[in-house]
């Protein structure tokens, strides 16, 4: 158990830590795109000294890559799908979320027994688990409600039926202009070094990674409720289905 939490905390830690840095490292790199830019309209196009500048776009251009294969690799620590049981997963988190909301607040869980194991990364299950939570213990504060629930979905797809996972919470909601910037990343209303504005952005991505969804409703004073719809998927369409966007994603 406490070697389940350790791990959990040590993963949340490590890919909060590759994205400050390279939050930190891309604000720097804006500022050498930037003035090479400033620079290159300055000197004009005819100049000799321009031979110099271009690389350093260039390099510059090249580091932002790098940026960006860092935090899809913070995210994948373990590469490989296995059949997931949602509820199981749930129940093994259940004392590591209950220890992040703290004993003031109230967290039900509401587990599905009908849903259907579903083809995924078990620490991307963890990941958004984590996440969502921890966004909702931010917005409810002291005291409220927090609902995790798993339930079989409207049934859309041609094959397996999809699973669909639904946290809430009674917290802060949000505004509408808060809400149209959730999914991007680095975007943020906490306080420097509560949030990284990364939360979303990579659940929207792994949930889109998987042919899923993701919606979120919220309402200023009353609370937030984050729907995920997850495509279960059979064996056979296994191959084409979930698993071909993701290597897709990595091949890059
Ligand atoms: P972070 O939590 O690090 O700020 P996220 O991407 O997880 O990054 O969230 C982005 C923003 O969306 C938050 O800063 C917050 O303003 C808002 N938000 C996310 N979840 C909730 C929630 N459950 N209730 C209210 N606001 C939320």
């Amino acid at each position: 158990e406490s070697q389940h939490l350790q791990r959990a905390q040590k993963m949340h830690s490590v890919g909060t830590l590759a994205a400050r840095v390279a939050h930190d490292f891309n604000n720097l790199l804006m500022v050498i795109t930037g003035n090479s830019e400033l620079l290159a309209d300055y000197l004009g196009s005819d100049s000799s000294a321009m031979e110099f500048l271009r690389p350093i776009g260039r390099a510059a251009d090249r580091a932002a890559e790098h940026v960006e294969r860092l935090l899809a690799f913070a995210r994948k620590g373990d590469e490989s799908t296995r059949e997931v049981d949602l509820n199981e997963e749930i129940e093994e988190l259940r004392h590591v979320l209950q220890h992040l909301v703290g004993s003031s607040v109230e967290l039900e869980i509401r587990c599905d027994e009908a849903i259907s194991a579903i083809e995924w990364i078990p620490t991307d299950i963890e990941q958004i688990l984590l996440n969502l939570v921890v966004n909702a213990k931010d917005a409810v504060g002291e005291s409220g409600r927090i609902t995790i629930e798993t339930r079989v979905a409207d049934a859309e797809d041609q094959g397996a039926p999809w699973v669909e996972l639904r946290v809430s919470d009674t917290g802060c909601g949000m505004s509408p202009e808060t809400m149209s910037r959730i999914f991007e990343p680095f975007f943020t209303t906490k306080e420097p070094g509560q949030g990284t504005g990364l939360g979303l952005a990579t659940i929207h991505r792994i949930v889109e990674d998987f042919g899923g969804r993701t919606t979120v409703q919220s309402e200023l004073g009353r609370g937030t409720t984050v729907t995920l719809l997850l495509p279960g998927c059979t064996r056979q369409s296994k191959r084409e289905g979930a698993l071909q966007p993701l290597d897709r994603a990595s091949g890059t």
